[in-house]
């Protein structure tokens, strides 16, 4: 087959206008065409008046050979890439090593235990929250009477982070071996929509997550790995080696109880600090990270679908519009839009008493009248929070509790217009946008809650982003705050064999330990650490 990208065609295209375009490209008499499968669509709507269906297409041709010589200098015309994916090890029928344990059933978590139960290691997984239907209920508790869940939340529990999110599948990693793309057919086989694997920008929504992840679970516990939840692991049971390594022989539980196993793949999350801090005081090697702070701004979609695709704005084939925005200011810093939620909510993303986070979610329809997204301020240690590996963590508990604080103490969110913000005055009532923050947003001034550095830096960025995108600069455009959970603030640094750099056996993986951003990222450093682990396993190094 010959893998053809880049291919468009206009919106409303005839069916049969694919053939007849294939076979332009490519120079095809129409009988030379054997047939043609989807592989990606995308849209390029830079011309507002023409937008642009953009497809890549798997193409079965009589001579494979001749055209393939043909186009030999195209970059979009190449042989189709094998995308299988193949297990590196399998645990031997006789393997009665000791169990490995994955720490945390986020989408890092999910897919290092899904790999080790389908390679044979019988993985025991365990998550500090709770089942994904009663973390609903908790979660939804903070959202609509206020309370707290600190062990069972939007950051804890099965699915992890990602489970109340827009859940977009996409991300920048180097992917050679296509680890993605046995992501997304495990995310199908276990009930996603089959266009997340040929959307250019697939996501699947917080509903169509929740029952995903029990199916995977149910898998998993098929092959032999187990489950265990409200399992917080707060201590490590360490040996020193002679080479002066240590090496990690089991786990300690928040009720004392222990584990014992020689490899565990740390897959905690970005927000998991009392962790952090135990590892820290452990001497696991780890060091500071940048993130960044900020904001979800929010406007109706309908601006934005109007903004970005014009006349064409609901076209069933483009749906809620995205939008990408970036900005260097004048005072050195960064400013750009993080994890936009196309026809979504802003959601109180907190998981410590007395703080207020915020993060975005959307369902599968996007159908929610409002988008919203993170704006935010690159940030790093060295410039903003230097201090060791924890001080990140410090730095967001500050603003933090300002933001809850500001919004009253009671988990409402800090909000302010964007034309109250421009003019430097404080909020005292909101325009004709709604926020969308659950339990509610507090008109005040979100300069008791950011950096003065990030002040400034939006009152530069958001005129340029407003003339870059209609509105978005609107005076009833809402900020609500804060949001600091954009990643990790650490590293928690391993070697070429995925292991941390000083304990044998701990394998640091996932958002938290600093190596993803996203789902996908996520689920694919997961994928590639239980491999790590298997190999270590299968060669019994310990
Ligand atoms: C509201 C929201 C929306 C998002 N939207 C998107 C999106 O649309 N697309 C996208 O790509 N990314 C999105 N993200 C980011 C994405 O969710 C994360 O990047 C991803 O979940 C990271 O996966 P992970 O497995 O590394 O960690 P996590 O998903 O954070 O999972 C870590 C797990 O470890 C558990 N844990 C922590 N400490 C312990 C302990 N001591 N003992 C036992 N268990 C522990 C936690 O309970 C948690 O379940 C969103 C995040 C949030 C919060």
């Amino acid at each position: 087959m010959i893998r053809l990208s880049g291919l468009k065609l206009p919106l409303d295209h005839p069916a049969e206008a694919m053939p007849a375009a294939i076979c332009q490209r490519l120079g095809l008499e129409p009988h030379e065409l054997r047939g043609h499968s989807l592989v990606r669509r995308g849209n390029d709507a830079r011309r507002k008046a023409a937008i642009q269906l953009v497809y890549t297409l798997d193409v079965d041709v009589v001579d494979e050979v001749a055209v393939l010589d043909r186009f030999a200098a195209d970059h979009e015309v190449r042989p189709t890439p094998d995308t299988a994916y193949r297990f590196v090890a399998h645990a031997p029928d006789a393997w009665r090593g000791k169990r490995p344990v994955v720490i945390g059933a986020g989408p890092c978590g999910l897919f290092a235990g899904l790999i080790l139960a389908q390679m044979g290691f019988r993985p025991i997984i365990l998550d500090r929250g709770k089942v994904v239907r009663e973390r609903t209920r908790d979660t939804w508790a903070l959202w609509r009477r206020a309370e707290l869940n600190p062990d069972s939340n939007v950051q804890f529990g099965e699915g992890g982070a990602g489970t109340f999110s827009d859940g977009k599948l996409y991300c920048r990693v180097k992917d050679p071996r296509f680890l993605g793309r046995k992501v997304l057919e495990e995310f199908v086989a276990a009930g996603a929509p089959d266009d997340i694997l040929w959307e250019a920008h697939p996501h699947i929504g917080t509903f169509r997550l929740v029952t995903m992840v029990e199916s995977m679970r149910r898998q998993i516990e098929q092959l032999g790995g187990e489950y265990r939840w409200q399992h917080r692991v707060d201590d490590l049971v360490l040996e020193r080696q002679g080479d002066g390594r240590q090496q990690l022989r089991g786990l300690v539980l928040q009720d004392g109880g222990v584990i014992e196993t020689d490899h565990v793949i740390l897959a905690v999350g970005h927000s998991a600090r009392p962790t952090f801090e135990m590892l820290h005081d452990r001497g696991v090697h780890m060091e500071a990270k940048p993130f960044s702070i900020g904001v979800r701004i929010e406007h109706p979609q309908s601006w934005i679908d109007r903004a970005r695709y014009g006349t064409c704005a609901g076209h069933p084939d483009l749906g809620a519009a995205a939008y990408s925005l970036a900005h260097h200011c004048a005072n050195d810093r960064t400013v750009y839009s993080f994890c936009m939620c196309p026809g979504g909510r802003v959601v109180a993303a907190a998981s410590e008493e007395g703080r207020v986070v915020t993060n975005g979610m959307s369902q599968y329809s996007r159908a929610e009248f409002n988008a919203n997204s993170g704006l935010v301020v690159a940030i790093d240690p060295a410039r903003d929070y230097p201090g060791g590996p924890l001080a990140g963590i410090a730095f967001q508990r500050h603003w933090e509790t300002q933001a809850y604080l500001a919004g009253g103490s009671s988990y409402w969110a800090p909000g302010q217009t964007v034309g109250d913000f421009l003019a430097g005055r404080p909020s005292t009532s909101l325009g004709s946008v709604e926020p969308s923050y659950q339990p509610g947003v507090t008109p005040t001034d979100l300069s008791r809650c950011l950096p003065p550095f990030v002040i400034d830096a939006f009152r530069e960025a958001l005129p340029v982003f407003g003339r870059q995108l209609a509105n978005y600069d609107h005076p009833d455009a809402v900020m609500t705050g804060v949001e600091t959970r954009t990643s990790s603030p650490l590293r928690i640094t391993r070697g070429k064999d995925f292991q941390s750099l000083n304990i044998a056996g701990l394998y640091p993986a996932g958002e938290g330990a600093g190596y993803a951003g996203g789902i996908l990222s996520a689920a694919i450093d997961g994928i590639k650490v239980a491999e790590a682990a298997a190999l270590a396993m299968v060669n019994d190094k310990v």
